[in-house]
């Protein structure tokens, strides 16, 4: 199989992986993983293989069986949790990934825990605060909303409760889309 190089340590060792996927609802998916042999680097990302519109999904998650809701976030896709004031944007690093709505409270968790360790002393007690309203959510005490926003149509919330709208111009404009998928749409 032959290497790319490696956007990290730039030596000839990074090998790449694709694979498709049938998500019942959502459609085929291309799932891509890179991972570098000489540095460690990873990252992954999720596309779908037909043209989307711009799409914003919402779910109103009560319960624990809620929880387990199949979400696909694309590295173009922004997830709010408008409850905990907390957003997840697109970026340079930003990995894609298929999880189920407690999966992303658990990455939320990983980031706040680390914050614990990380903040000063003035903002601890808003990232105690956060963290205690994970943990009711993760055991589905405290109900929230879940909103998933991808210009490209490439993330989704797959259940019949979330509800799926176009995304509207303002909203497209205010959106961060992620810098390499910048590059591409310019062309
Ligand atoms: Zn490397």
């Amino acid at each position: 199989m032959e290497l790319a190089i490696c956007p990290v340590c730039k030596k000839q060792s990074l090998l790449l992986s694709m694979r498709t996927e049938e998500i019942p609802y959502f459609g085929k998916i291309i799932i891509l993983t890179t991972r570098c042999e000489n540095c460690k680097f990873k990252h992954a990302d999720v596309f779908t293989v037909e043209i989307k519109e711009p799409l914003s999904y919402k779910i109103r998650v009560e319960c624990e069986e809620d929880l387990n809701t199949k979400v696909i976030r694309s590295s173009s896709g922004t997830i709010i949790i408008p409850e905990l004031g907390i957003k997840i944007e697109p970026g340079t690093h930003a990995q894609g990934f298929i999880t189920n709505i407690e999966g992303i409270l658990e990455r939320i968790e990983k980031v706040l825990k680390f914050q614990l360790k990380t903040q000063k002393v003035k903002k601890l007690r808003k990232v105690k605060e956060l963290l205690a309203k994970v943990e009711k959510m993760r055991n589905g005490k405290l109900g929230f909303t879940l909103i998933l926003k991808d210009p490209f149509g490439n993330s989704g919330i797959i259940s019949k409760k979330a509800k799926k709208r176009r995304l509207s111009k303002r909203e497209l404009k205010n959106l961060k889309t992620g810098l390499i998928i910048l590059e591409m749409t310019k062309k």
